[in-house]
């Protein structure tokens, strides 16, 4: 059998060798119950147990405040980019949007369906490779929320700083959610799918300001954030094995140390491999603005496709997987989440510092 590899996928994303073990420890007989996760009632004790850790593990991880009601919901974050302003819409029904890449451009295609909306900053201009300025004076008084992507993980840049405004910000942090600390305070909403840092896709978390929402009395029952948190997150079947498996990547997370801890190990990895493509001659980071760098997503090329083309079946060999660039961007793109061990960042920094064109 192959070992297991260095998975530099962008989502469905490499996850802790550890977690997988439990997991497939516990896949016939969970506890001693003579069945799988998979086969649990969602109403059982058992799974009680398990959606009430994992919520209780990720307030712990993330501080969470009180205030805050924490969801897990089927259909991915690109859900989000309705369900969010239908729950968040005030009469109004405007919003300000920050265009930073693909997943932006999708958030805003759709919420044009539904209100009024304003793109304050926008990095369309040159291949979304930086962080356009938010400008507080854009934003409009009367808007229901500012929406960003913390993490643009096609291009590879990340939003550090934010706009000073009272208007709530809801930010789409599905490729950086748990990999840095972040102030949950600052954000009205936060809305991640789980395929990157958290489990298997499948699984949605939202946080949210329990102030924002149960204002809007003709949103779909199964869109309602309100009659969803009222329901613990059970008022469909919850993707119940997803959640299980976000649960065990908490306790992991939580077992070495939590967030600041990864974050540091994070920025270590990051680092190793910008670092190689910047002392290269071969090849050049997507983005060239050191603060816009994500320390997740790492987009890179050479200046052919041949070259590319070499680049990664020579990885291959090394037992570096899926490091081909997407699609609209081309060349290479290292995906380091919190789940890929600082020795895959080692191997990849020294296969681009050694390799010849
Ligand atoms: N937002 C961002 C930032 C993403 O990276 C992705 C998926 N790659 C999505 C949204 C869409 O997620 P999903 O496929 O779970 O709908």
């Amino acid at each position: 059998m192959q070992e297991r590899v260095f998975n530099f996928s962008a989502g469905p994303a490499t996850l802790p060798e550890e977690v997988l073990k439990i997991a497939a420890g516990e896949m016939l007989n969970y506890k001693g119950c003579g069945m799988s996760v998979m086969e649990l009632s969602h109403r059982s004790p058992e799974f009680t147990d398990i959606i009430q850790s994992a919520q209780s593990l990720l307030r712990k991880l993330m501080d969470i405040p009180e205030n805050y009601k924490v969801l897990f919901l089927q259909g991915g974050a690109s859900l989000q980019f309705l369900m969010a302003p239908l729950n968040l819409f005030n009469s109004d029904k405007k919003a300000d949007y920050v265009n930073t890449g693909a997943w932006s451009k999708k958030a805003i295609a759709e919420v044009k369906k539904l209100g009024d909306v304003k793109v304050i900053a926008d990095s369309s201009d040159k291949t979304f490779s930086y962080v356009p300025e938010i400008k507080p004076q854009s934003i409009r008084k009367d808007a229901s929320f500012l929406h960003i992507t913390s993490n643009n993980t096609i291009y590879g840049t990340r939003i550090s700083s934010l706009p000073e405004t009272s208007i709530p910000i809801v930010s789409d942090m599905s490729s950086m959610i748990l990999s840095e600390k972040i102030k949950v305070e600052d954000y009205g909403l936060i809305y991640a799918g789980a395929q990157k840092n958290i489990g298997p896709s499948g699984v949605a978390v939202v946080i949210v300001r329990d102030d924002l929402i149960g204002h809007n009395l003709d949103i779909p029952s199964i869109l309602d954030y309100s009659l969803i948190a009222k329901s613990e997150s059970m008022f469909n079947t919850p993707p119940t094995y997803g959640i299980y498996i976000a649960k065990l990547v908490f306790e992991y997370l939580f077992d070495r140390g939590g967030v600041e801890a990864m974050q540091s190990i994070n920025e270590r990895k990051a680092k190793m491999i910008y670092e190689a493509i910047d002392q290269s001659n071969v090849f050049e980071a997507h983005v060239k603005t050191k603060e816009d760098r994500s320390l997740m997503n790492i987009p890179f090329f050479a200046e052919s496709d041949e070259i590319n083309q070499r680049f990664l079946k020579e990885a291959e060999e090394k037992g570096l997987k899926t490091l081909k660039g997407h699609r609209t961007v081309g060349g290479m793109r290292a995906s380091i989440y919190n789940a890929m061990p600082e020795k895959g960042c080692e191997i990849l920094a020294d296969h681009i510092s050694n390799f010849r064109p």
